[in-house]
């Protein structure tokens, strides 16, 4: 899942940034409005960490871009103490929830979780397709409930496929979503044909259907009509 956080006091930033990361999370971060706007022109991100005191302006002022040009993306505001009025307009003006300074990061995560769950899973924290399970708490994956042996790239990349069912999915888009931003500058991306090869390979060895196609010159897309 990519990150973006958008906070000027550089300390939590770090925190959050190195907390996350250490989950696994693609983390990117900046500090004020001007850019966050131009990062937000640029990239794509599940989720969106907004403090709402930046040097440039409140951060609220964003939310109109972000749910026009990123309805996508899940929104948690960041807020001061005793700034109710802050968390009010959030989440009238869209964002998915919020947490108040200061937090633990495990309640952060926890927070980033729930709201990918609600928006994404239907609340679930099983995904079932099927004869695929993928259960995210646990960050297992089964096919008729044999357990796979999965790096947490191929696991990120079948939730992705799951989560995306019938839509083609470029090899940028892949790229960006599980190494972050700055692939887009690479040459090719071999790598993302590796990996949805060694997906494929481990799905099928377990008894599993073949559901991920190659659409020749776009990318990848998970069949959910596939016919045996
Ligand atoms: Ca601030």
């Amino acid at each position: 899942m990519k990150v973006l956080i958008i906070e000027d006091n550089q300390e939590l930033a770090r925190n959050i940034r190195d907390f996350l990361g250490r989950e696994g999370y693609i983390c990117a971060s900046c500090e004020t409005l001007e850019e966050a706007k131009e990062k937000l022109s640029l990239f794509k991100y599940d989720c969106i960490l907004l403090d709402i005191g930046l040097p440039d302006g409140n951060g609220i002022g964003l939310l109109n871009l972000i749910r026009t040009e990123h309805k996508d993306s899940n929104v948690l505001i960041i807020s001061a103490k005793n700034a109710l009025d802050d968390k009010i307009i959030g989440l009238e003006k869209g964002a998915d929830d919020y947490i108040t300074k200061p937090f633990h990061l495990a309640e952060l995560h926890a927070r980033i979780r729930a709201v990918y769950r609600r928006k994404n899973l239907g609340g679930a924290s099983i995904v079932e397709f099927n004869e695929i399970s993928l259960n995210t708490d646990m960050f297992e994956a089964r096919i008729n409930g044999t357990l796979l042996d999965m790096t947490p790239k191929e696991f990120d990349l079948l939730l992705y496929f799951l989560v995306n069912k019938n839509r083609v999915l470029s090899r940028q888009a892949i790229a960006a979503h599980l190494w972050g931003d700055y692939t887009d500058n690479l040459a090719n991306f071999d790598f993302v044909y590796q990996h949805v090869k060694n997906l494929r390979r481990k799905i099928s060895s377990a008894g599993g259907m073949d559901y991920i196609s190659t659409v020749y010159g776009l990318g990848y897309k998970f069949n959910s009509h596939k016919q045996e």
